[in-house]
């Protein structure tokens, strides 16, 4: 067992397994158990007494009412039932249309055009409200539901490109792919057969994958890729510099863009470390001839430098936050407006 997440999920499969009716004879006969669990090594450091505690929690679980768990440190019980119960919710989330997406304009600081959007799911739950996709994406990772999310998130990005295109704004969107996506079978079929559905070229396409996504089982992460970029999809590497950040997948891999993990931009000019690798990632960009994206960048300062050390491709709070489709279209119109006022002034 990995976690406490998935002592939860063991214990609740525990509880179903006992509670099965047993027939003895011409009766049948239905038993419960209550679980008390304490976690190595944060619990207790030697088996004794993680065992006594165990016992103790287990009892303080059976006053509680029976056929359940608990975990020793409330707080950790709390935190593992709120994921458990979050669980249960995505599961009503798409077909009860609680999902929508947001685009963040990725602008090229040369030209200070925008170039493209990556799009990023929205959790509106009935309840708490906004879930932020760092919580529920994980979860949905875990028991694949991510599979058929990640599919509606791709149809949703299509059917918005065919409606940017119809108003002449051919805007590529970037979409994130799950590592879960990436091992199906049929992924390559799947999007091939999206982006013909809506029409929307192939060019106009952008996957980014985290490293982890591909490292897990690189052959065959690699032969996918390798398809879809031969239809003309680009492939981006999300996160990069978090992973392995080897030279050799990217030298396997059919790639087009690193995005520097926005960790390394926050801190950027503040800690040397961090710009050190920022530095590093833009000038592997240069010599694999791969444009980089800075992801997070907040301020002018970041630009400004990000800019002069030769980074193509930017995104950030500084530019916009992700926009619902209509700010999107705003913020652009305004954007592009901006830089003929700067450009005529500037002769
Ligand atoms: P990511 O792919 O690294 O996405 C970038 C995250 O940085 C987004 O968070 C974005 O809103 C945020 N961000 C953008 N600019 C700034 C900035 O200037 N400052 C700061 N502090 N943050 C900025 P978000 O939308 O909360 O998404 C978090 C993660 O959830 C994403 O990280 C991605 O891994 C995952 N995710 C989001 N949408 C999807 C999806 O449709 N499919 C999959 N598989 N994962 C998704
Ligand atoms: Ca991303
Ligand atoms: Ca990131």
């Amino acid at each position: 067992i990995k976690d406490g997440y998935q002592c939860a999920a063991t214990s609740e499969w525990l509880l179903a397994e006992v509670a099965r009716a047993v027939q003895l004879g011409s009766r049948e006969v239905n038993t419960t158990a209550t679980i008390g669990i304490t976690l190595f090594p944060d619990d207790a450091s030697d088996s004794e007494q993680l065992l006594q505690r165990a016992e103790q929690t287990m009892t303080l679980a059976k006053t509680a009412g029976r056929n359940q768990f608990q975990f020793y440190v409330a707080s950790v019980d709390q935190a593992i039932r709120d994921r458990k119960k979050l669980e249960k919710d995505l599961q009503r989330a798409l077909p009860e249309n609680q999902f929508h997406l947001v685009y963040q304009p990725q602008i090229n600081l040369e030209t200070r055009r925008i170039i493209g959007a990556e799009a990023l799911i929205r959790w509106e739950h009935p309840e708490q409200g906004l879930v932020p996709p760092d919580q529920f994406i994980p979860l949905a990772e875990l028991n694949g539901s991510i599979v058929e999310i990640g599919q509606w998130v791709l149809e949703q990005a299509c059917a918005q490109a065919a409606q940017w295109s119809a108003k002449s704004m051919p805007i590529r969107i970037a979409v994130n792919l799950s590592a879960v996506q990436l091992k199906q079978e049929d992924i390559v079929s799947e999007i091939l057969d999206t982006l013909k559905r809506f029409s929307i070229p192939p060019g106009r396409l952008e996957l980014e994958v985290t490293e982890t996504g591909f490292m897990e089982n690189l052959d065959s992460a690699v032969e996918k890729l390798n398809q879809l970029r031969n239809h003309g999809i680009n492939i981006a590497v999300d996160d990069f510099g978090t992973g392995y950040s080897s030279l050799t997948y990217l030298k396997r891999l059919p790639v087009q863009h690193l995005k520097i993990d926005k960790q390394f931009i926050h801190d950027l000019l503040v800690n040397d470390e961090d710009t050190r690798i920022a530095n590093t990632i833009i000038d592997l960009g240069k010599s694999l001839n791969l444009a980089v994206i800075a992801e997070g960048v907040e301020t002018e300062e970041q630009e400004f430098y990000l800019r002069n050390r030769g980074c193509q491709l930017a995104q950030g709070y500084f530019f916009s936050k992700p926009l619902k489709p209509a700010d999107f279209e705003q913020f652009i119109a305004d954007f592009h407006a901006k830089l003929v006022v700067d450009s005529t002034h500037n002769g």
